[in-house]
Order: structure tokens, then C-alpha cells, then sequence
């Protein structure tokens, strides 16, 4: 036993925790999980510790107060780490009061909001396109005249604080602008800021990284080989390695290690998405997280050493100190598929999950939607329907299992007005 202990901040739906609560089991790291949710109401889910992460402040200090409680012993923690973008001020604040290593708390906030991201993105000189806040509800004349000014086309509409690509949405012409603002009002609301920025073209990728004392390790760059060009961004397909050029990777890792820097970013995981043309490496976003879903499950790290670590091993070992045996991922190639919403409507059946997980080359097939319920697209949508795992002696050959896996899939889909009936 290492006889460490860390502290996870979690969501209650998270895929990430029992990842994150299995990983630190296999690693003799006593692991305690506060969740975003009011503390009696966090009691009845059986979680040790709640608070509401949407108030970090008071967050932090009820946490602090907690562990106090429970034994007078909150030094002891050696780690305090979030799980996912909504506990990562929280995080920050409590590791801070704690004295262990923390990120900069501001960088959680513009994990948390777009255009903070963008301000300080900007201001440290990271390559990032132009981009403008407006309000829903303003006179949408007025905020078409001030984006085409300030913006042009193409451009992105997208909200400050939703995630997973959820009303992100690019404009071509005046019109699609003027629609893409007023579906953004349906599902945001009136008054609520967003921003339209410059729309980025190329390829893109996701680098999975620690920093540790202000270096980025990158641990996995993954290419997105399925076209992401609008006017809705769904993520499907993620494979690593990434088949560009080894000096254009080299590039991303200085452009996220720099843009890490100066958002205050300076220990633990990392996760960013960047767009890559012929004017290098742009940045859409960086985190203070590890990768969402269950899509870590297709990275493994240091074979030589036994069955090798997973990337919660990883971030947990350098949370609390412990050495960190390797960073080299295993040298097959690995990727997934978020299982992409096929229509709107009541998902009753999902057909073929033997069959796709038969098909050469791949690892799992996991259908995480609940049948009997609404499946909703993108834009306004915020899940998948499950994760694809393959891995294979090459990306090409990676992408082609996900993508014959997938075809296995078939899922049957009742139109909402079905209920009603
Ligand atoms: P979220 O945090 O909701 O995922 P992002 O800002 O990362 O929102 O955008 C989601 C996706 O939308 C990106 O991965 C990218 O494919 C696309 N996207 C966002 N902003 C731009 C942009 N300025 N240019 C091109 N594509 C973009």
C-alpha cells in the first residue's frame, strides 16, 4: 500500500469515477469522492462528501470543513483532484488551502467559460481566431452587423459554459447566422451571453497530456479522421498515433504547452482540441482535465512494465508523488468511436452489439444511452450513444474496425410522438 490518499471531485453521473476509484484501488491510494451535489442529498447517494461546485468558494470551504470533521486530519491529503471541468475550481481551491500543487484557479473558470478561454488565450499570444461576446435576446440585426464586422464568415456560434459540442453551430451567410442565433436562444435562453467567433479550418486533433512543473508530456495526440466541418461539430471517431506529420505534432505540443502556460495551467492532466492548416496549429480549446466519456479506456502506458498503466494510473501516481514508471503509450495503435445520435427520438433497441464486438480488431463495444428514453442530436444534445474501443497494428487499420463495427450497429428509434399514442 502507498498509504496516500486523494480527494475526487466528481459529478454523480460521471462515466469518469469508477475509472478514477479502480484505478487508485490497483494503486493502494485511499480514495475519497465529493460530488457535485448538496452534502445530504450526496449522503443519500451514498457518496462520503457533497457541495454544490457551482458556488466554488463556498464549495471549498465547506469541503475543507468536512474533512476537518471527519478527523482533524485534512492534511494528510496528498492530492486533490477533479474529475471533470466542473470541479476544477473547486479543485484548485482546495488544493491551494491545503498547500499541495494546484493549477491556477482562474484557469478552471475558463475551462468553465469559452470566452474567458478566448480573452486569456488571446492575451498570452496563443493562436486563436477572432472572436466577440453578445447576449441572446439582443436585436439580432445589431449582432449580425457586429460579427460581420468583427468576425465575418465562416463563423461559429457557440454558448460560454455548455459542453460537449452542445449548440456550437457555423454560419456561412448572413441567414445561417441569423438562424444559428436564434436555436442557440431556444436552448440557452434570452440574456445569457455567447460568443461567434472566426470559424478555423483544417484537421483536427486531441493531445491528452501532464504537465508536471510546467512541462507537457504529451501522452496521446489523436487524430479525428471524420470531417468536422459543420454546421454541427458530433465527435465520432478519435485514433492514436496521429498520422501527421512529426514535425507538425511536434508543433502542437509547443502551441498547447505554451497556451497550458498561459492560462495558468501548471500540473496534472491536460486535455486539448486543436485545428491544424497551413497556417500551423490553432487552439479551440485547453482544459485542466482528462479526456471525457470512457475514452481513456483505449490508452494504456509503460507495457514493458506487466499489463501496463491506464491513464488514471497515471494521473493519480503524479497527483499524490508517486514515481511514474513510463508516459510511453503501448505501441499498438488504439482508438474510439462516440457512438453518434442517429435521429431524434425514443431509443428502443440497439441491434448488432455482438457482432460489432466480433469485428477484427476491436476491444468492447459499450452502449452507455438507457433504452426507453429520448435521444436527442446535436446541437442541442449532450450524449452519445456508447463507445467503440478498437486498437490494431495501425491508425488505418484502427479507423477501418471502429468504422465496420459501427455498421454492425443498428438502432431502433421511435419517433417521440410515439408516447403520446
Ligand atoms: P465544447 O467545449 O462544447 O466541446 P468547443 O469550443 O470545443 O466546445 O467546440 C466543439 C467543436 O466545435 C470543436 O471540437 C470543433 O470541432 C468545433 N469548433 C468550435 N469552435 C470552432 C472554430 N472556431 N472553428 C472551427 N471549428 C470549431
Amino acid at each position: 500500500m502507498s498509504s496516500k490518499r486523494a480527494l475526487l471531485l466528481t459529478t454523480p453521473n460521471s462515466y469518469r469515477t469508477q475509472d478514477y476509484v479502480d484505478a487508485a484501488a490497483r494503486l493502494g491510494i485511499e480514495a475519497v469522492v465529493a460530488v457535485d451535489l448538496p452534502r445530504t442529498l450526496a449522503e443519500e447517494w451514498n457518496f462520503p462528501l457533497g457541495a454544490d461546485f457551482g458556488r466554488p468558494v463556498q464549495a471549498s470551504e465547506q469541503l475543507i470543513d468536512a474533512l476537518a470533521d471527519s478527523g482533524g486530519e485534512e492534511n494528510r491529503y496528498d492530492a486533490v483532484l477533479a474529475l471533470d471541468d466542473s470541479g476544477s475550481r473547486v479543485a484548485a481551491l482546495v488544493a491551494q488551502k491545503l498547500g499541495l500543487p494546484h493549477n491556477d484557479p482562474m484557469a478552471a473558470e475558463a475551462a468553465r467559460n469559452k470566452f474567458r478561454m478566448r480573452t486569456m488565450l488571446a492575451a498570452c499570444g496563443a493562436p486563436v481566431p477572432a472572436f466577440a461576446e453578445f447576449r441572446t435576446g439582443d436585436n439580432l440585426k445589431e449582432i449580425i452587423a457586429r460579427a460581420e464586422e468583427a468576425i465575418g464568415y465562416p463563423c461559429v456560434v457557440k454558448p460560454e459554459e455548455l459542453n460537449g459540442s452542445r449548440g456550437v453551430i457555423r454560419a456561412n451567410l448572413r441567414c445561417e447566422l441569423g438562424a444559428a442565433v436564434r436555436r442557440l436562444t431556444a436552448l440557452i435562453g434570452d440574456k445569457q451571453p455567447f460568443l461567434i467567433e472566426g470559424y478555423i479550418p483544417g484537421v483536427e486533433i486531441a493531445l491528452e497530456g501532464l504537465l508536471d512543473r510546467d512541462r507537457l508530456h504529451c501522452l496521446a495526440l489523436f487524430d479525428k479522421p471524420d470531417p468536422l466541418e459543420g454546421p454541427y461539430f458530433e465527435e465520432t471517431i478519435y485514433v492514436t498515433p496521429s498520422r501527421l506529420h512529426l514535425e507538425t505534432q511536434n508543433r502542437i505540443v509547443e502551441t498547447t504547452e505554451a497556451a497550458a502556460r498561459g492560462l495558468g495551467l501548471q500540473t496534472g492532466p491536460i486535455h486539448a482540441e486543436l485545428r491544424i492548416n497551413d497556417d500551423g496549429p490553432w487552439i479551440v480549446e485547453v482544459a485542466g482535465r482528462s479526456i471525457g466519456g470512457l475514452c481513456s479506456r483505449i490508452l494504456r502506458f509503460g507495457m514493458e512494465v506487466g499489463n501496463g498503466s491506464s491513464l488514471e494510473d497515471l494521473i493519480l501516481r503524479q497527483a499524490c508523488g508517486l514515481p511514474l514508471e513510463s508516459l510511453e503509450r503501448e505501441s499498438q495503435a488504439g482508438g474510439v468511436m462516440m457512438i453518434p445520435i442517429p435521429e431524434a427520438g425514443i431509443l428502443r433497441r440497439v441491434n448488432g452489439v455482438e457482432e460489432a464486438r466480433r469485428v477484427a480488431g476491436i476491444e468492447d463495444v459499450q452502449i452507455t444511452a438507457r433504452l426507453d428514453q429520448s435521444i436527442v442530436p446535436l446541437p442541442e444534445g449532450d450524449a452519445y450513444l456508447g463507445f467503440i474501443f478498437a486498437k490494431g497494428p495501425s491508425p488505418a487499420q484502427v479507423e477501418e474496425s471502429l468504422r465496420n463495427a459501427h455498421g454492425s450497429l443498428r438502432f431502433e428509434v421511435d419517433p417521440e410522438f410515439a408516447l403520446a399514442q
